[in-house]
């Protein structure tokens, strides 16, 4: 009998997700004392294709936080609020070749090398309209979860034991503000704390690559979520900025634009093929997660995925 799609795609994350469950490296992160209560076993891989199709292995329902995958998001949401020109005013597309929290300011102007470190993403946060912290964050809550094609809430717990450990951000924040860099006041990084609260499952993260894969609409609910050339944007900086100080790398062996967090997500967009997620916890010493980067570097060979293949 003929083998349908489903089930080649299902059997070869099934038969990955196995083998390199066996892996057992890397740390739970707990420099946010709440995060360091994930179960290191936990690990699911997610696929969303072009037509809305579903597969996935492993626990993809377990909730989670995204930490900075939300960062991509939210530089969606504010180029398509103020498009490309003014937001580069605030925050640079340059690999800044140093870690997540790292102090990557421009020497004269103080702003953000790029969006996907800590730095540029409190600028793109305070970057989000609003007359209020609490109409910016519905703001950001509503468009991650048009990302995602459903409604998506706050993980409190997550979000306190951010606050109460996220002193460098804060830093960070009133350096900025010191150098005329940030729009907005340094308290705007409570809400950059609440973005990265925000509870989703490893099905969500699939789908929400997907609409960046797939142009801007979410091939789950058809909703055209951002413009098409936001997608894109957002894509080229994912695949240049998006995995920190092993960005280089990454674009070398993977060849995927991707984004991790340290709650353990991690995404990846293959450009009008399909969205990709997985969720493992551990992390290596750059902040990424060691069995995402594994699963794709994997997919990646196998499949033929890089970005600068002929096809
Ligand atoms: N909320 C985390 C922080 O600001 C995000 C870091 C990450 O996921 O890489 O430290």
């Amino acid at each position: 009998t003929p083998v349908s799609a489903t089930d080649v795609i299902t059997d070869a994350l099934v038969e990955l997700q196995r083998r390199v469950a066996n892996l057992d490296e890397g740390e739970v992160a707990s420099y946010i004392p709440q995060l360091a209560t994930a179960d290191p076993h936990t690990f699911g891989i997610a696929l969303t294709s072009m037509g809305g199709n579903h597969y996935w292995s492993g626990g993809v329902d377990t909730p989670f936080t995204l930490q900075s995958v939300s960062k991509p998001f939210v530089y969606a949401l504010v180029l398509a609020e103020l498009g490309l020109e003014e937001v580069t005013r605030w925050v640079g597309a340059e690999p800044s070749g140093e870690a997540y929290n790292a102090i990557s300011l421009e020497p004269n102007t103080g702003r953000p090398a790029n969006a996907m470190i800590n730095a540029g993403a409190i600028v793109t946060t305070a970057l989000v309209p609003g007359t209020d912290e609490e109409e910016r964050f519905e703001r950001i809550l509503d468009c991650l979860g048009r990302f995602a094609g459903r409604r998506l809430d706050v993980d409190e717990r997550v979000r306190a034991s951010e606050s109460e450990t996220g002193d460098r951000n804060r830093a960070l924040a009133y350096l900025m503000r010191g150098a005329g860099s940030l729009p907005g006041r340094p308290s705007g990084v409570e809400t950059y704390f609440r973005q990265c609260s925000v509870r989703v499952t490893t099905v969500d993260l699939a789908v929400m690559a997907a609409t960046l894969a797939n142009g801007g609409v979410n091939p789950s609910t058809g909703e055209t979520v951002v413009p098409e050339p936001v997608a894109v944007q957002v894509l080229a900086v994912m695949a240049s900025c998006g995995m920190y100080n092993a960005s280089g790398d990454w674009l070398l062996r993977v060849g995927l634009p991707a984004k991790s967090g340290v709650s353990g997500g991690l995404i990846a967009a293959s450009p009008a093929r399909f969205g990709l997620a997985v969720h493992s916890p551990p992390l290596d010493a750059t902040g990424t997660p060691v069995r995402g980067v594994a699963v794709l570097r994997e997919l990646s060979t196998r499949f033929g995925l890089h970005l600068m293949r002929r096809s």
